[in-house]
């Protein structure tokens, strides 16, 4: 009888973890270097795991190794795997487009909802927090450049939308999100997340208390540590391609 080496199903997880792990440490490097490029304290600049299209037992994995912050896109997707996860005390990401009649598992669910783009939305989700919950953490998602199907409101509307967040109780209003377009170099990344960050400040100047920027991802994070990122969030250089979008 032919028989190959014998590769036991032990031995694939425990070396696709022994990945996974390598993988999100080498991501906590890159932030860490950033950071310490461009004179920031490394614990300045959080890091969201976006678990979008990998199961519950990735999530699991790098939990053992410290990792608190996720992100989900999709209601239907991420449910099944917080529930399977509630025995962790995970801080939860919502960074998916978020759809009126979708607002109640958001704010029964989630700890932190990155793409607030619409008073009616931060309205539903300011009556559908439970009693019991701490305030919902949100940041307003601004569109840099208009781009079809990404959500978002233009630097010129967020002030209003974020005063208005700002006077709901059950929301606390923490700062700024974007997804930018895709840029070839370092210095285009550089002068978008700049952009988020003058339009910050400026709502800072105009009285709201803000301490956060959402920006950056795999491809442009040492971009949004330079101009002020306080989360980034990874997926891909973290979890590997996903196998939708
Ligand atoms: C999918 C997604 C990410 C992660 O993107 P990667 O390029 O895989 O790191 C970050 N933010 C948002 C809003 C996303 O939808």
């Amino acid at each position: 009888m032919l028989t190959g080496p014998q590769i036991s199903a032990d031995t694939v997880t425990n070396s696709a973890t022994r990945n996974l792990v390598n993988r999100w440490t080498e991501t906590r490097q890159r932030i860490a270097s950033a950071a310490t490029r461009w004179g920031r304290l490394c614990d300045s600049v959080g890091l969201v795991a976006i678990s979008k299209g990998h199961p519950a037992v990735a999530i699991r994995e790098l939990a053992e190794q410290g990792q608190r912050d996720f992100g989900e896109n999709y209601l239907q997707e991420a449910l099944p795997k917080l529930q399977e996860l509630q025995d962790l005390k995970l801080t939860w990401h919502f960074t998916g487009q978020l759809q009126g009649n979708k607002t109640r598992i958001v704010a029964e669910h989630f700890d932190w909802v990155h793409t607030l783009d619409r008073e009616r939305i931060a309205v539903r989700l300011n009556e559908q927090r439970p009693h019991y919950a701490p305030p919902l953490n949100v940041c307003v998602q601004v569109s840099l450049e208009p781009e079809p199907g990404k959500g978002g409101v233009p630097p010129e509307e967020a002030l209003s939308l974020a005063r208005k967040v700002a006077a709901l109780p059950k929301l606390k209003l923490r700062g700024l999100m974007c997804i930018p377009p895709p840029r070839e170099t370092f210095d285009e990344q550089r002068a978008l997340f700049e952009r988020l960050a003058v339009c910050q400040r400026q709502l800072v100047d105009a009285g709201l208390a803000l301490d956060t920027l959402s920006m950056g991802m795999t491809a442009d994070l040492e971009a949004a540590v330079a101009a002020g990122a306080t989360w980034v969030r990874i997926g891909t250089a973290i979890f590997g391609a996903r196998h939708y979008k």
